[in-house]
């Protein structure tokens, strides 16, 4: 070994800690060339001390680690005094072995212990191939909403060395979305474009980990994304009560970027499997809209809730006017194009975020608005009515008008009595029978006694 320290005590240490079966031990110069390295490189890479002085450490990363081996050393020269990270690193007959590493800093030196962990590489395999059959099942699907080429993953971590080797790891096969604080991570989570999977440092100033994982896991719409901890915390009894809060897997720091990797790809299989099947027994095939079956979930729970708050539900039924005609004249086809046409607009006229528009069955669709009282109701059906008509499908054989229409009944309530459920779709057919009744076109709302509304026109 080269003499490294001025003084023979302090060379004296290093090589009795060198020659210790360590693991893989150097150190560099603070651009990353090789200084000095212990036996143990030679054992596990085929290179020689000789071969490896006058060389950089950066050179031996593996294609796809390059960028987050030289962010490291920017790093440690910057910020930082003691990182781990992990990657590939070339041996001398070609092949990679995935390496561990901690690096410290010492005046301008980097000390570095690296540990091989290649071995982990078997069962990574059996992972992939897992995942490999996984995707094979799904490679038939043709529809690109359903099956998207790039899910997205949230990388949440207030440390930018963290989420930048998370980034570079994951950006060749994922969209990677990244946030340095909880409040950021749960508003991107609310959003409208939510991610696939989130990995979730645990410790972070004002929210931590836990608390964004107890919130997600806390409201409907975000209870779904898997969680991924990720965190230097190592204690048993911290794993299990990170699993408690919901998250699917839990990552301690230093992490191995391949097993990472891995694991991302199978939770991702699975929720995409899980969304697929939400999908199909959720959504009507023909509109790709709310079900029916989604109808019923719902109002179910809209009602539990409006009779917990004391608020009013209101519940629209909506129908075609005429559409036997429209069928007869323009053929099946047009009529399941003109379905879709009005499905898509009840779905998108209706605004708030609980507010849900179904197909109830053939040409009759439905709409629920929670907290939403009479005068609303009856506001949301006008715009309803408007929308329709204003999509101008000409219907020539219609005896009502010369494009498609609708006749909507409303029913506005608190839903006190236990057939609540019946009642307000009893309510709201009598009030839309009676809107046929009296032609077509039209807004009725039941009340007491039903009250016929001016048709829209
Ligand atoms: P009204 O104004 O009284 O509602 O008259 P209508 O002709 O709309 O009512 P009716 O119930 O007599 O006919 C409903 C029609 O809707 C008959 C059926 O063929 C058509 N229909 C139901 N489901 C579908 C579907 O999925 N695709 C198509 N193209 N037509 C459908
Ligand atoms: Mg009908
Ligand atoms: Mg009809």
């Amino acid at each position: 070994m080269e003499e490294f320290f001025a003084t023979n005590s302090q060379q004296q240490i290093l090589n009795r800690i060198f020659s210790l079966n360590l693991g893989l031990l150097c150190i560099l110069n603070i651009d990353g060339w090789f200084e000095t390295v212990n036996n143990s490189w030679e054992k596990t890479f085929g290179y020689s001390a000789e071969e490896l002085s006058n060389t950089n450490i950066i050179d031996y990363a593996h294609p796809d680690d390059r960028d987050a081996t030289a962010f490291v050393f920017s790093e440690l020269l910057h910020a930082n005094h003691r990182l781990t990270f992990s990657n590939r690193f070339r041996s001398k007959d070609g092949t990679y072995r995935y390496i561990d590493w901690e690096f410290n800093r010492h005046d301008n030196y980097a000390y570095v212990a690296g540990t091989d962990i290649t071995h982990t590489k078997l069962s990574v395999a059996g992972l992939k191939a897992v995942k490999k059959h996984l995707e094979n099942n799904h490679s038939h699907c043709s529809d690109k909403n359903l099956c998207p080429t790039r899910q997205k993953i949230l990388v949440v971590d207030d440390s930018p060395l963290n989420t930048k080797i998370m980034e570079n790891a994951l950006i060749e096969d994922y969209e990677v979305l990244i946030s340095h604080n909880g409040k950021e991570a749960l508003s991107i989570c609310n959003s409208n474009d939510p991610p696939d999977l989130i990995l979730l440092d645990v410790i972070m100033p004002e929210i931590d980990g836990y608390e964004i994982c107890r919130r997600l896991n806390r409201s409907e719409k975000t209870k779904d994304i898997p969680v991924i901890f990720l965190t230097s915390l190592t204690e048993s009894k911290d794993i299990e009560f990170g699993l408690t809060l919901g998250a699917i897997d839990y990552i301690t720091k230093p992490f191995s970027v391949p097993i990472i990797k891995a694991k991302i790809k199978n939770h991702l299989a699975l929720k995409y499997y899980q969304d697929t099947l939400k999908i199909n027994t959720d959504v009507d095939q023909l509109t790709q809209i709310a079900n029916r079956r989604r109808f019923d979930d719902t109002m179910t729970k809209e009602i539990k809730k409006a009779k917990r708050t004391g608020t009013i539900l209101s519940v629209l039924l909506l129908d075609i006017d005429h559409f036997k005609f429209y069928n007869d004249t323009y053929g099946h086809l047009e009529g399941d194009a003109c379905l879709k046409k009005v499905a898509t607009t009840l779905a998108t006229t209706l605004k708030r975020p609980r507010d849900l528009a179904a197909r109830w069955g053939g040409e009759e669709f439905t709409c629920l608005l929670p907290n939403t009282n009479t005068e609303g109701a009856q506001n949301v059906a006008e715009a309803l009515l408007k929308a329709i008509q204003n999509l101008s499908i000409p219907h020539e054989s219609s005896p009502v008008n010369d494009v498609v229409t609708v006749s909507i009944g409303v029913i506005s309530s608190n839903p006190i009595d236990e057939n609540s459920f019946e009642n307000l779709l009893k309510h709201a057919d009598e009030a839309l029978y009676q809107a046929k009744e009296t032609g077509r076109n039209r807004i009725v709302a039941w009340h007491e006694k039903i009250e016929a509304i001016e048709p829209y026109l």
